[in-house]
């Protein structure tokens, strides 16, 4: 074989993603692009905030000597700093530019800790639902992925079920808040309920174990609600993020990971995840984004907007017998499947015109994602295909 078992695997694990695609890609030939509801990628619709249209113009304006060159792995250090004064701001203590890196997007931050951390074996909690990618990023540097479901009608965090899936093997948590695919937020109670739970084990037999907290979506919360910072509540934590979604730059790469500072072990952690990054490939995220993002750590897209989206599908879905939690942030709906077999209900969706994606690959089936980071003509156009769909289904 020309690829190793391994990849041969993996991609045949997940081939349902191809075969959807292909059914997308199918139908939009059938029937026109314009009359397909698509509702599989979490791409943002919407351009960057203007602040970063005017940052980006004055930089090619007046390009700076030597800024296309390699800088220190870790980043920018008035990149580094103006991440760090806005973590502090949030956090409430002090985090400063060395407890910062730099990182090509989330994606790559969560690499870069992972490799960090792991050793052969180690295990590490995801949170059913999870983001599909964690596995195989679990499994780029030798962990074990070890699945522990969250609250049945809430998708919060089941302290006592991650307690009971604790193993001397353990080495990290990794959370999803405002969560990809439910949009919950996980409030500060159950956050410290955590940090708590961790501290004892620490204290008792030496055994750290970390919280990879992973908030691409931090700054798009609803209805005034906003993501606790996880640095005053668990103290072995980790921010891993990006601007993918708040800056709606995902094709840019930039993003950054954070060390708590009040971690014994951070600087060793630093070094270590300074290494990773390097020799990861990424060797630095992106020169000319990170001059751009130190200029915008208060900025987002209109997060008023994706609020409407959210509003729109929530109350109409939710009247034709769809039932779902609705979501504190992000852009996405997890709906129960009106079928037993979500793979049948996405299938049936397509015949609507409607592409989904089945709850069956966050390793919660029963559900459906929506991602309506699209435009909301889009949505309106989709209502009375919606509305068909609910009544073949049964609703
Ligand atoms: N984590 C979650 C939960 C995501 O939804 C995504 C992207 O959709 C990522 C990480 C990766 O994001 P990035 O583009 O910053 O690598």
């Amino acid at each position: 074989m020309a690829i190793a078992n391994k990849i041969a695997n993996h991609i045949s694990k997940s081939s349902w993603i191809r075969k959807m695609f292909e059914e997308g890609e199918r139908l939009r030939l059938e029937v026109g692009a314009e009359k397909i509801f698509d509702f599989t990628l979490g791409n943002p619709d919407v351009e960057p905030p203007e602040a970063f249209q005017r940052e980006l113009c004055t930089l090619a304006q007046n390009p700076l000597p030597g800024m296309h060159r390699y800088m220190n792995n870790a980043g920018y250090e008035e990149t580094r700093a103006a991440v760090a004064e806005k973590l502090s701001r949030d956090a409430g203590l002090s985090v400063s530019a060395k407890h910062v890196i730099m990182t090509c997007g989330a994606g790559g931050a969560l690499n870069v800790v992972l490799k960090t951390i792991l050793n052969p074996g180690e295990e590490v909690i995801i949170l059913a639902p999870f983001f599909v990618e964690y596995k195989f990023y679990i499994d780029n540097h030798g962990g074990v992925p070890v699945e522990v479901s969250t609250e049945q009608e809430t998708f919060q965090l089941d302290i006592d079920a991650i307690e009971k899936a604790l193993t001397s093997k353990t080495r990290a948590i990794l959370i999803c808040s405002p969560n990809n695919p439910t949009g919950v937020i996980y409030p500060q109670e159950s956050l410290r309920k955590l940090g708590s739970l961790l501290k004892n084990i620490h204290r008792r037999n030496g055994h750290l174990i970390y919280v990879i907290s992973d908030e691409p979506y931090a700054r798009i919360a609803y209805d005034g609600k906003s993501v606790p910072n996880i640095f005053p509540l668990v103290e072995s934590s980790i921010i891993v993020t990006s601007h993918s979604k708040d800056l709606a730059l995902p094709g840019e790469r930039i993003g950054y990971l954070a060390a708590n500072p009040t971690m014994d072990t951070v600087m060793q952690f630093m070094e270590g995840a300074i290494f990773s990054n390097r020799v990861l490939g990424f060797v630095n995220a992106p020169a000319l984004m990170q001059r751009l993002v130190a200029k915008l750590q208060d900025e987002s897209v209109d997060i008023a907007a994706y609020q409407a989206k959210r509003d729109l599908l929530v109350t109409s879905l939710t009247g034709m017998g769809f039932e779902m939690v609705v979501p504190d942030g992000a852009f996405y709906l997890f709906p129960k499947s009106p079928l037993t077999d979500d793979l049948e209900f996405v299938k049936l969706a397509q015949k609507h015109r409607i592409l989904l994606v089945p709850g069956a690959g966050f390793g919660a089936p029963g559900f459906f994602r929506i991602a309506y980071c699209v435009d909301i003509d889009l949505i309106k156009r989709s209502l009375p295909a919606w509305s068909e769909l609910a009544k073949e289904a049964g609703l």
